[in-house]
């Protein structure tokens, strides 16, 4: 076994260091009052759209994808190391500079499309200059999405699809969507569902969803939505299948933020607990304190290794299910730990908008929900011991 980063990432870490530095912590100073206010007003709207225009310039923020949509055919290992120090870097801007594991950024089931539509849905999103949703979710199937309802039919050449889908990320914007629907109400996740690529025009966003979260989903609702035969990714009937195939690199982004934004918290509580004084001496110098931070410490090793293990694998050309279903619970359950115990050691200050570690917590909450709750990771893996 050999855990070396090889060279090549440690040299492309270091001028993303470099382009977060130089290009979005100046941003990010000019803009602070508003993203601690909350208020994502349009400057701060402004700041991010720089920021993914230049990391898309500088070949940052699609690097994932393959060179012949625009990408840099970068690994997954490699991405998710863009990913973690995107979020450890403590600047909320930096989000905007890599597309993982934002669902409104380029998605590799795109590559799922006929490549005649490549450059109309997946080219403009690696460019930046769109972006998309992924359509999921319904009222009454969330976890078990093998029971969505939206419905697709043939109509001549075309799909015409009905339903209603909520906690959309980005519906309310979003210059396209991917929806699953039922093509086959009696075979339904065994060959039964599939993913389309449907057009702004063709959806209204419904209400807006507002969450703990700085990002706050939509309904997103089809009335008769028609898009032609061929926008459909992968092969009809296996939407659950084409989505499955990223699904495990995915995994590896989510655990690389979580890994990220626990480094950051952890660092920023370490660097509190030596300066901040209490009965006399450094916070830091009560076990009290120093347990809480070196049992993060140790917790943030397990999610380095197995978020770097994970994508290790999938370069490997290994299917590791279990491995991404492990990922996700553990890197989203104890970056939570992590977060919460190193907003205690801030004590008032940790609940503060303006401090280090709020923002984080409420995020990282998030994450423990969406894209496959904890316990639907824990029936995942439960499954491969038989139970
Ligand atoms: C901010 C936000 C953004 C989102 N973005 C998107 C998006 O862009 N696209 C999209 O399609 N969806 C999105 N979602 C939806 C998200 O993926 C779902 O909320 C999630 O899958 C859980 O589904 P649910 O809310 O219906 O909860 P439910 O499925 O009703 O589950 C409720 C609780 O029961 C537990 N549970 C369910 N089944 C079992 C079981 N068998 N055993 C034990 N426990 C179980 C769950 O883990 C959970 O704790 C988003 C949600 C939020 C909040």
């Amino acid at each position: 076994m050999d855990f070396t980063i090889p060279e090549e990432l440690v040299a492309l870490r270091a001028s993303f260091a470099a382009f977060l530095d130089r290009e979005v912590r100046p941003l990010e100073e000019t803009v602070a009052p508003s993203i601690h206010a909350g208020t994502f007003d349009d400057a701060v709207r402004a700041a991010a759209a720089t920021v993914k225009r230049r990391a898309c310039e500088e070949g940052f923020y699609a690097a994932h994808l393959p060179e012949s949509v625009g990408g840099s055919g970068l690994s997954t290992l490699g991405m998710a190391l863009l990913v973690e120090d995107a979020a450890a870097s403590g600047l909320r801007l930096a989000t905007y500079a890599v597309a993982p594991p934002n669902p409104e950024g380029p998605s590799p089931l795109l590559l799922d499309l006929p490549e005649h539509l490549w450059d109309t849905y997946l080219v403009p999103l690696v460019k930046g200059e769109q972006t998309m949703c992924f359509a999921l979710t319904e009222p009454e199937a969330g976890s078990d999405a093998q029971a969505i309802k939206t419905r697709a039919t043939r109509d001549g050449d075309d799909w015409v699809i009905t339903g209603r889908k909520h906690y959309i990320t980005n519906a309310d914007r979003a210059d396209f969507a991917v929806v699953f629907a039922v093509t086959d109400p009696e075979k339904r996740a065994a060959g039964g569902i599939t993913a389309f690529v449907v057009p702004r025009s063709q959806w209204t966003p419904g209400k807006r969803q507002l969450t703990i979260g700085d990002s706050h989903p939509s309904e997103l609702i089809l009335e008769d939505a028609r898009v032609p035969g061929d926008h459909v990714v992968g092969e009809v009937g296996l939407g659950f299948f084409a989505a499955m195939r990223f699904l495990n690199a995915g995994r590896a982004y989510i655990g690389a933020q979580c890994l990220g934004l626990a480094e950051w918290c952890l660092s920023s509580a370490v660097e509190h607990a030596k300066a901040r004084t209490a009965f006399g001496k450094p916070l830091g110098k009560f076990q009290g304190v120093s347990f809480k931070l070196a049992e993060s410490k140790a917790e943030i090793e397990a999610m380095r290794w197995l978020t770097y293990h994970l994508a290790w694998a999938v370069d490997a050309g290994q299917e590791p299910m279990l491995d991404a279903s492990i990922v996700k619970y553990y890197d989203t359950e104890r970056a939570y730990a992590v977060a919460d115990r190193c907003l205690q050691v801030f004590g008032g200050m940790g609940l503060l908008k303006e401090g280090p570690i709020e923002h984080v917590l409420r995020h990282l909450r998030i994450l423990r929900v969406v894209e496959g709750a904890s316990e639907v990771q824990l029936l995942v893996i439960s499954k491969t011991m038989g139970l």
